[in-house]
């Protein structure tokens, strides 16, 4: 064996591996949908050291399949309900595997100006798409750029705005002074640990309340803790207003929220991680409110529910000055003509690392090959199904459903009648692990209000109605084999 794969040997087992990717696609529903292995099973059933000669890449292939295969929870699989989706398609495999195959790391403009300029054309695509206004063009005061995850745009979001809120001091001089970010009970953990990495702390976190029935942030209660922070000395960075929070998809109420914001020029960033990429279709445009009048920055994730791999997170700015004054820094090492006249986009300045995958490349193949109303089928799909499976729950006595459930997502519990809230609580994750472990769904689980219900999120590319049909047939039987052992 030569010690390169050549172009041959390459193309003969890339061949091999497009040919398991399918086969594995094709027959996905035979596997069990979470990977029931103990803690270390996978890692002791491998070699503990690297070996000292190369082996062939069959070696490889036949490891994935007996060692791995039984290690992997199949995000594709059509009974695949947890978290939210994380839809793979075909155009955004390939798209990565070009942009594997090109080996390109985009930086700078001139590391590969394709990579740099393919990725403004598609984040503007996607700003169209969605319906989202003309400032985040990169051609007007804002623009878009590709993150590797809703965690990270936060984070940037944050730096940008501490940015803003000092007048550059942070930047220069670090955190001097206490700086607050307010978020709500129901927002995303990245917000709390980009409050951590910023050096504002958890306690420079303030969480706002929510309205008890939608769960939505209650803008009220974000003005009175405003007052009460400015008048103990704090200055408010940035309000984080989310777009489909992640335990239920409550919608923050973004235009009331955005007028406080602006009394005060506090910088607002919607987390729409999950839920933006919705306004592909017109009829869920209401996602946008107020984004357009009052976000600095907005995010949302097509790794999520717009059929791209992971990873892919947009961040769209209303106005990029902040954030590159944030992080834009210029070594010498890497100083080069067309940085220096200012001619180009160099995204290194719009994240944290340095380094950048060509991303692009797979939702331009995404964008593409679904078209924009291949892309609002798919959403319409799940959404469809989403509803149609809350009616059927809301149509049985034995369960309750949380309301509103306007996207892909349905809560739900069942009542178990005769129990107290601890051992009802008690019992539903019992159910959802005895549903978990029979391969064929796996689920999660939120607390609302202090009660455990179950999440079930729809939005594979697999996934049809059969299947949904299928889970709420075994919810249901499951439930009344679990209600018989009951006391
Ligand atoms: C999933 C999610 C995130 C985190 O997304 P990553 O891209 O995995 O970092 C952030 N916010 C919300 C509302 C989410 O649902």
């Amino acid at each position: 064996m030569s010690d390169h794969m050549s172009p041959e040997e390459f193309r003969r087992h890339g061949k091999q591996v497009v040919d398991w990717i399918a086969d594995y696609l094709a027959g996905i529903e035979s596997y069990p949908v979470m990977s029931q292995v103990k803690p270390g099973e996978i890692r002791s059933a491998l070699p503990s050291g690297p070996p000292e000669r190369g082996e062939p890449f069959e070696a490889v292939l036949s490891d994935l399949g007996r060692i791995l295969l039984p290690g992997i929870t199949h995000w594709q699989h059509p009974g695949f309900f947890a978290y939210f989706p994380s839809n793979a398609s075909g155009p955004a495999v390939l798209g990565d595997l070009l942009s594997s195959g090109l080996g390109v790391q985009g930086m700078l403009w001139v590391a590969s100006p394709a990579c740099t300029e393919l990725e403004t054309v598609v984040v503007d695509w996607l700003a169209e798409l969605l319906d989202l206004p003309e400032h985040f063009r990169t051609n007007a005061k804002g623009g878009g750029v590709i993150q590797d995850s809703a965690s990270s745009a936060c984070l940037v979001a944050l730096l940008a705005a501490l940015h803003r809120a000092s007048d550059g001091q942070v930047t220069s001089d670090g955190i001097k002074r206490r700086y607050t970010l307010y978020v709500s009970s129901q927002t995303h953990s990245s917000l709390e640990k980009a409050a951590r990495i910023a050096g504002l702390g958890t306690s420079g976190v303030r969480v706002v309340d929510v309205d008890p029935r939608t769960l939505a942030m209650d803008p009220g209660h974000l003005r009175t803790l405003l007052a009460q922070d400015e008048a103990a000395g704090a200055v408010p960075a940035m309000v984080c207003a989310t777009v489909g929070t992640t335990s239920t998809t409550a919608v923050d109420p973004v235009r009331e929220i955005g007028e406080v914001c602006r009394e005060r020029g506090l910088w607002l960033h919607v987390d729409a991680a999950y839920a933006g990429v919705a306004a592909v279709c017109p009829e869920f445009r209401w996602l946008n409110d107020g984004v357009a009048e009052y976000a600095d920055s907005y995010s949302t994730d097509p790794h999520k529910w717009l059929l791209t791999n992971f990873d892919c997170a947009v961040l769209w700015t209303a106005d990029r000055a902040p954030l590159l004054g944030a992080l834009s820094i210029l070594p010498e090492y890497l100083r080069n003509p067309a940085t220096s006249a200012g001619s180009v986009v160099d995204y290194r300045n719009w994240q944290v690392p340095l380094g950048r995958r060509f991303r692009a490349l797979k939702l331009w193949s995404v964008i593409r090959w679904y078209g924009a109303e291949g892309l609002r089928a798919h959403i319409r799909k799940g959404v469809g199904l989403a509803q149609e499976l809350a009616s059927w729950i809301s149509a049985d006595p034995g369960f309750e459903v949380h309301e509103p459930h306007p996207l892909g997502l349905v809560c739900f519990r069942p009542e178990w009648p005769g129990l107290a809230a601890a051992e009802a609580d008690a019992a539903t994750m019992r159910l959802l692990q005895l549903l978990n472990a029979s391969g064929s769904v796996y689920m999660t689980h939120a607390r609302i209000a202090g009660r455990v219900v179950l999440r079930l999120a729809i939005g594979g590319a697999a996934t049809e109605r059969r299947h949904v049909e299928q889970a709420w047939e075994q919810i249901r039987w499951e439930l009344a084999a679990l209600s018989t052992t009951l006391p």
